[in-house]
């Protein structure tokens, strides 16, 4: 089989990840989640004073942005990636509401979207790659082998958030949930820089009513289809 490129973009909280790194590890390939990139460069602002009250200092994030370096290193126990900001494990404070709530305008700003977007097609040169987000079948790679548009309803995304959440121990709201997944999806698709959109060759996938199961064999299906060719 020939090594490809599978991008997979979508909605926010509507599997993406799970099902990006469960197909990652079937086949061998690295799994980049670039969601988590921009969610270290929240996290980095938000620690270094430059987000305020929802306002962000982007002038200075603009001098900073290329000391900002975020890599990916396996953990053992997970056996899943974990995402460092220069060379700290953050993989659990980029998960908060704090990093959530905050996180798409900080994604919208051009020289952002520039900086990631060059590390992530650094990171697929060699292909064998797995990469998940917005604009990854569009913008990071638009010659990817195999692109998948993932989406399912605003309500059911936010109980899967709201679950997932609760079972980390975090106290969740329901309504703040389903408000935050509406907000993002609204500041993902009219940004100006890469928005959110389907790319005209890639496959629409609603899991609204699919089981892991089902969504899984799916995508092999689509994998050996292609890289099989
Ligand atoms: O995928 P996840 O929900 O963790 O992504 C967090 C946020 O990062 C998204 O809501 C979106 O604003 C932004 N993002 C993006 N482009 C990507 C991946 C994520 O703008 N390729």
């Amino acid at each position: 089989m020939r090594k490809i490129i599978i991008a997979i973009d979508g909605f926010s909280s509507c599997g993406k990840s799970t099902m990006a790194k469960d197909l990652a590890r079937e086949i061998g390939y690295i799994y980049i989640d670039s969601g988590a990139m921009y969610r270290a460069v929240t996290l980095y602002c938000i620690e270094n004073g430059l987000l305020h009250d929802g306002r962000i200092d982007a002038d200075k994030l603009s001098h900073e942005i290329d000391n900002i370096h975020i890599s990916f290193r396996p953990n053992a126990a997970t056996g899943r990636p974990d995402t460092y900001l220069n060379g700290v494990n953050v993989e659990e404070r980029i998960r908060t509401m704090e990093v959530s709530s905050q996180v798409s305008p900080v994604a919208a700003l051009d020289f952002v979207r520039e900086a990631m977007v060059k590390q992530q097609q650094e990171m697929g040169q060699a292909k064998g790659i797995v990469m998940d987000g917005r604009d990854i079948g569009t913008t990071v790679f638009p010659h990817a082998e195999l692109k998948i548009f993932v989406t399912a309803s605003p309500e059911i995304r936010a109980q899967r958030r709201y679950d997932e959440l609760k079972a980390k121990g975090q106290a969740v709201d329901f309504d703040e949930i389903l408000a935050n997944v509406k907000q993002r999806d609204y500041i993902d698709q009219h940004r100006d820089v890469s928005p959110l959109r389907k790319a005209d060759d890639a496959l629409l996938l609603d899991n609204s009513h699919l089981t892991i199961e089902q969504q899984k064999a799916w995508l092999t299906e689509q994998f050996e289809r292609v890289a099989g060719k």
